[in-house]
């Protein structure tokens, strides 16, 4: 069957991990919960790990990399990451069942799966977002940016699926509990993409063809599901963007499966 499917295992700096399959094979992007915890998440959408064929990473912050290890070793899975991150401070003390080193825009390939993946702002070892695409269809995730380069603007263009980072709102972040250092670090260039910005680029990326949005690496101090929909959908009707489903993801639940073989629809 033509097309793959992709669902949030869970997104927010508690843990963040994607599942992308097709009907020969099943990778993560990310896997920043326990191997027990993306197990029971991967079980609720009828997936196992098991069926693992590649971990491929954004960057080594522990709510991106935590169960990589476990997962790696336990089921024999080949981590996807570039030369600085495997040789940062999280993967250089953890053993792997493989190694597969990529390079930022270089294509490379998981089973049916053409990968690109992209650098972005942000305070790790590298970060990168990543386009994958399979038989005419596409999606893209981009998460832990402080600001979005216009560079990463077209390749964000021409999916029919975005998971994009929505971190928090500004006022909510100046306003809230965290420590100074801590607010500075967010709202810096290599920090984390506000509700505001993540409207503005999406008014710039989505296309005829887009039509689900992911919001996703909620703050769960400095936003709300509310608010960040709220506000990107302000963004896009004052623009005339219309017809994309916008979803907030959860830290806590995994979200819904995003089924591009069946163009346009979701499956729960
Ligand atoms: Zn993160
Ligand atoms: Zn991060």
């Amino acid at each position: 069957m033509a097309g793959f499917s992709y669902c949030t295992l869970g997104s927010g700096s508690s843990g963040n991990s994607l599942a992308v399959w097709d009907s020969e094979g099943l990778f993560l992007v990310d896997a920043g919960f326990s191997g027990k915890e993306i197990k029971k998440r991967l079980d609720a959408i009828g997936q196992a790990p098991e069926d693992i064929t590649a971990l491929v990473i954004t960057h080594d912050h522990s709510d991106h990399v935590k169960g990589a290890g476990v997962l790696s070793r336990r089921y024999d899975i080949p981590i996807y990451a570039t030369r600085k991150v495997l040789g940062g401070k999280f993967f250089n003390k953890e053993r792997l069942s493989a190694e597969k080193e990529i390079k930022p825009d270089k294509k490379f390939n998981i089973g049916n799966f053409e990968i690109l993946g992209f650098e972005v702002p942000h305070d790790a070892s590298q970060t990168l977002g990543y386009r994958i695409q399979s038989n005419g269809s596409c999606m893209a995730i981009a998460t832990d940016i402080g600001h979005m380069p216009d560079r990463v603007i077209p390749i964000l263009k021409g999916c029919d699926g975005l998971v994009l980072e929505s971190n928090h709102d500004i006022e909510m972040l100046k306003n809230g509990p965290y420590p100074a250092y801590l607010k500075k670090r967010i709202l810096s260039d290599t920090g984390h993409l506000p509700n505001t910005e993540s409207g503005d680029v999406l008014i710039k990326v989505i296309g005829p063809e887009t039509k689900h949005v992911t919001l996703a690496h909620l703050s769960e101090e400095n936003n709300t599901p509310e608010v960040a929909l709220e506000t990107v959908k302000t963004i896009l009707s004052s623009n005339k963007v219309k017809g994309v489903s916008v979803i907030p993801a959860s830290q806590e639940e995994v979200g819904d499966v995003v089924d591009l073989r069946r163009p346009f629809a979701h499956s729960s």
